[in-house]
């Protein structure tokens, strides 16, 4: 899960985009680059860690131009070093260059097509430059210098369209053309556009929050399979093309509204907040019918931190019962599902909250949770309310029980790790060592994403392995990666064993 947004036709286009990119960081923590242009050509500064501490005041100097493009970077391909830090840069034809959220599953099948047929060496382990390369490609059937740019934007598009599988939300800038962006035929990954009332510059994102923050006017999302071009007269173009390719309804991510965009945004009209109140609101029949059943009167619900506490709220309202916050964030931690290693998860978790052990003594505790994930981050906050002296604890999850990988961007690949993949509910609360836990309905998740007159199409592969594009692909990848895991560690025990 990335963040990206670019901008044409403003005097500050860099430091909107800086600016844009810390709006984002939610999104993605690893990494950040920004890329300008202008008549002396591409300017671009990449680097690792934060926003806030990849660029200098003196790199936001340097990239100057009236057009940017900037990506806010969540690895869950690529090596991890700045070689692999967007945007890209690929010089013919007209020099492009290009950002992306999202996540390929036939990277590895057309990065060899476009190694053997193409002779493009890839320069990255990043599906992106997959991406880039492929609409390179089509770009350069235009050489004509009267040639119609848009319908050559057009058809270099509908190539990634028939090649790229899987979700791809892209910003690109390209010299002396403009700035173009397009959204896979299925919208799985969100992207946004406005206009500044003011100076006429176009902004576009991956989250509406960006453009009201920035004083731009929200026009609309880009439509999925949809390209939009806006060149540096300031001129807007743009043709759905999803034609091209077998008819499907849109499918948004719903992990979007339940957990990663920020909670003023909108998306497909659908406002995350009201979406976050509804989960906490549909929740109430069930909560109630299992307290009843245990025979728990006078729970406390306490959400944790952050994502969660639009929906407590909702449920406590819904229960007519007491809202405590009563795990202290730390707010200087990442977010702990992101990190890529246990050991890291464990670390973090550690420090990240400190309950309030005065409020907490004694009580029956309603933990309140956007979702479960690996579970590493649920046990040990159910212990810490434990250690705390709570009397019974039950966990809420205001998502559906994740059971399947995600192929689309989010970094829960492996089955085998996720808590609910195979398992019953008394195993699950076993597990957690909860006295309950509570999951959503995929009815009330789709309930709350959505109302009866505007219906939206949404992505829950990872509820049900429903999954809107072909991942066989995908799946081998993963099954090879896993036996090679089993390989290395056999390798290495035999190594260990002949040593002793
Ligand atoms: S599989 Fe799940 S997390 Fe991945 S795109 Fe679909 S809904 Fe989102």
């Amino acid at each position: 899960m990335c963040g990206v947004v670019g901008v044409i036709g403003s005097s500050q286009a860099a430091k909107e985009v800086f600016l844009a990119l810390t709006m984002l960081q939610h999104r993605g923590q690893d990494a950040a680059g920004i890329l300008t242009y202008d008549e002396d050509g591409f300017h671009r500064v990449r680097n690792l860690g934060l926003v806030e501490s990849a660029f200098t005041p003196n790199d936001l100097e340097i990239l100057t131009g009236s057009a940017a493009i900037g990506h806010a970077r969540y690895s869950t391909i690529g090596r991890g070093d700045v070689a692999d830090v967007q945007p890209f840069l690929v010089s013919y034809p007209f020099g492009i260059g290009m950002v992306h959220n999202g996540n390929l599953v036939n990277f590895s099948q057309l990065s060899e097509k476009l190694k053997t047929e193409s002779r493009r060496h890839p320069l990255t382990h990043s599906d992106t430059e997959a991406i880039m390369n492929l609409f390179a490609e089509g770009m350069s059937e235009m050489r004509d210098e009267k040639a119609n740019y848009f319908e050559g934007i057009c058809k270099a598009t509908e190539r990634v369209f028939q090649e790229a599988h899987g979700s791809y939300s892209i910003v690109s800038l390209i010299a002396e053309v403009g700035l173009v962006c397009f959204r896979d035929p299925l919208g799985i990954r969100p992207l946004i556009f406005g206009k500044h009332p003011k100076t006429g510059a176009y902004l576009v994102a991956s989250e509406s929050a960006v453009l009201y923050f920035l004083g731009y006017e929200v026009v609309r999302d880009v439509a999925p399979g949809e390209v939009v071009w806006i060149d540096f007269k300031g001129k807007f173009h743009s043709r759905v093309l999803a034609r091209v390719l077998e008819k499907r309804e849109p499918s948004h991510c719903m992990f979007e509204w339940v957990y990663f965009s920020s909670p003023e945004t909108v998306l497909e009209g659908q406002a995350v907040y009201a979406s976050r109140i509804g989960l906490g609101k549909n929740l109430a029949p069930q909560v109630r019918a299992r307290l009843k059943a245990d025979g728990i009167e006078d729970p406390l619900i306490v959400p944790v931190p952050e994502t969660a506490r639009i929906a407590a709220i909702a449920l406590a309202e819904e229960l007519g019962a007491p809202y405590r916050e009563l795990l202290i964030k730390n707010r200087y931690i990442k977010r702990t599902f992101i990190l890529d290693s246990p050991e890291k998860r464990q670390q973090a978790v550690d420090l990240k909250l400190s309950p309030v052990v005065s409020e907490l003594k004694g009580r029956n505790v309603l933990l309140v949770d956007d979702s479960i994930v690996r579970g590493t981050t649920s046990r040990k906050i159910i212990d810490l309310v434990r250690r705390a002296g709570a009397a019974r604890v039950y966990f809420v999850s205001t998502c559906p029980p994740i059971r399947k990988p995600c192929f689309y961007g989010i970094d829960f690949p492996d089955e085998a790790e996720l808590l609910a993949s195979d398992r019953k509910i008394s195993a699950i609360e076993k597990d957690l060592g909860a006295d309950g836990v509570i999951y959503q309905t995929l009815e009330g998740l789709k309930r709350s994403i959505g109302t009866p007159q505007k219906k939206i199409g949404l992505c829950h592969a990872c509820l049900d392995g429903d999954y809107p594009t072909d991942v066989s692909l995908a799946l081998k990848l993963t099954a090879k990666r896993k036996s090679d895991r089993l390989e290395n560690k056999q390798d290495l025990k035999t190594k260990k064993e002949r040593k002793t």
